[in-house]
C-alpha cells in the first residue's frame, strides 16, 4: 500500500465514545474542555452523545448507540475521511457484547492514521497539544493510487 499525505482541518470533526462504565468520566472531561470543545464538530454514539449534550453545552451530531452500530458508523466516517479524531473511553475492566466493532473501530482509527485517545490521560494530552486547534500534515492509504495499480 503507498501512502500520501494529507492536511488535517484546523478545524476538526471530532468522535466521542464511552462503554456504561466510562461515561461520567468522558463527561467530566468535556465539561474541563468545552470552551475548546465547542470549536470543533463534534460526533458521539446515540447514548454517549444524549448523556454529554444533557451534561454540557455541546452540540453533538449522534450516531446510533454503540451496540447497536454506532462504533461502525464511526469507522464509516472515518474511512470517508469525516472524522480527524476518536477520543474513544473503552472499558478495559468489563466484556462488551459489541467487541469485534470496538476492535473494528480502532482497527481503522489506526489504517487512517487518526488520532485516538482511549483514556483520560491521552485525552488531556491530546487536546493540550498544539496540533488540536491548528492543520497538520499526516499520512494515510492512497486509495487511488491503489486502484490505479489493480488496473
Ligand atoms: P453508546 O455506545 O454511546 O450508545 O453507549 C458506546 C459504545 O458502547 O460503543
Amino acid at each position: 500500500m503507498k501512502f500520501k499525505t494529507i492536511t488535517s482541518p484546523k478545524h476538526k470533526s471530532i468522535a466521542l465514545v464511552a462503554h456504561d462504565n466510562m461515561k461520567a468520566s468522558l463527561i467530566s472531561w468535556c465539561l474541563q474542555y468545552e470552551n475548546k470543545l465547542v470549536n470543533h464538530n463534534l460526533y458521539a454514539t446515540g447514548t454517549t452523545g444524549a448523556l454529554i449534550e444533557k451534561q454540557t453545552s455541546l452540540d453533538i451530531q449522534k450516531l446510533i448507540s454503540g451496540p447497536l452500530g454506532g462504533d461502525q458508523q464511526i469507522g464509516a466516517l472515518i474511512t470517508e475521511e469525516k472524522i480527524d479524531m476518536l477520543i474513544f473511553f473503552w472499558d478495559p475492566l468489563e466484556a462488551q457484547p459489541h467487541d469485534p466493532d470496538v476492535k473494528a473501530l480502532l482497527r481503522l482509527a489506526a489504517v487512517w492514521n487518526i488520532p485516538v485517545a482511549c483514556n483520560h490521560a491521552t485525552a488531556d494530552f491530546i487536546i493540550n497539544s498544539s496540533l488540536f486547534d491548528s492543520h497538520f500534515d499526516k499520512t494515510i492509504p492512497d486509495y487511488q493510487n491503489y486502484l490505479e495499480s489493480r488496473k
